[in-house]
């Protein structure tokens, strides 16, 4: 693996590989790298002649009261792992290298970015979407790999691509979880013992609640009534959202016709954590 810290290195490395007619799959990441994102990256390996990972945790998608400063970085372990798993190339830009100075020109998706995550984090998606532009510029992937972990981000890539007619394949890969159901995420990293033995109950809440789906029940308040009621046996776990949506639009309905998500965002402790389960009739 050859981790190419500037922009330009990257893109004569990449234009090379492209003009012999190779593929290029890339894996984004912020780093604190687990086996979610190792599973991207096999994923991409699997597709694609070149595999390109990025690490940069991007500052223009946290907000100010966010955890930007002590999200966890740890550089050296997240290099061994990807060249364990033989990434071609591993693009680590400082900040410079991704924003002109005085950067002031944005992506903006406005609609899928209004609701569940949205709503509570601010300018958080125009973050994503602007860097991953970015990245996808420098890259020019064929193929780039998103987690369903992040639904809502999932579908809003999906959409950003859609809608500027970029001509990458935007692959979702499933959640990879803990032994116990625990969604993988850096952000677990912040739980106490006590918070982290409480935290499977929440794909357990979600899980009850796809099980009375899978059972026949079409109604979307009573599919969201088993979850919270789920949830409710754990005053630990505070629930900021629980909601269920169309895929497609991320729209509420009152049935479920079609493919949506059920989602959840909340805090144990000062840790935000997310988890979703896919419902399709
Ligand atoms: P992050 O470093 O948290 O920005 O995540 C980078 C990519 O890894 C995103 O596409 C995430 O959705 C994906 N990802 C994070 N956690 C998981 C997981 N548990 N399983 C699969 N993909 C994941």
């Amino acid at each position: 693996m050859r981790t190419v810290p500037n922009k330009t290195d990257l893109k004569k490395l990449l234009r090379s590989a492209q003009s012999q007619g190779l593929s290029v799959g890339f894996v984004p990441t912020m780093g604190a790298l687990h086996e979610g994102h190792l599973s991207l990256v096999r994923r991409s390996k699997k597709d694609n002649a070149v595999t390109v990972a990025s690490i940069f945790v991007n500052p223009t998608q946290f907000g100010p009261n966010e955890d930007f400063e002590r999200y966890p970085r740890d550089p050296e372990r997240d290099q061994s792992l990807l060249s364990r798993e033989k990434v071609d190339y591993l693009y680590a830009p400082s900040k410079e290298d991704i924003y002109a100075p005085g950067s002031s020109t944005y992506v903006d998706e406005t609609e899928l970015s209004q609701v569940m995550c949205g709503a509570f984090r601010p300018g958080h998606f125009r973050g994503v979407c602007t860097v991953v532009f970015r990245l996808f510029q420098i890259v020019q992937p064929d193929r780039a790999y998103f987690g369903q972990k992040d639904a809502q981000q999932l579908r809003i890539i999906e959409k950003m691509a859609e809608d500027l007619g970029l001509d990458i394949r935007i692959i979702g890969c499933p959640t990879l979880r803990e032994g116990d159901g625990l969604a993988m995420s850096s952000r677990n990293a912040y739980l106490s013992e006590e918070e982290r033995t409480v935290a499977p109950q929440i794909y357990a809440a979600l899980k009850e609640a796809q099980s009375a789906f899978t059972g026949g029940e079409r109604s979307v308040s009573r599919v969201l009534e088993t979850a919270k009621d789920a949830l409710g046996r754990h005053p630990a776990i505070q629930t900021q959202y629980l909601e269920l949506r169309r895929w497609r639009d991320l729209r509420v309905e009152e049935a479920i016709t079609e493919k949506s998500v059920l989602a959840f965002a909340g805090y144990l402790g000062k840790t935000r954590l997310i988890d979703n389960v896919i419902l399709t009739p």
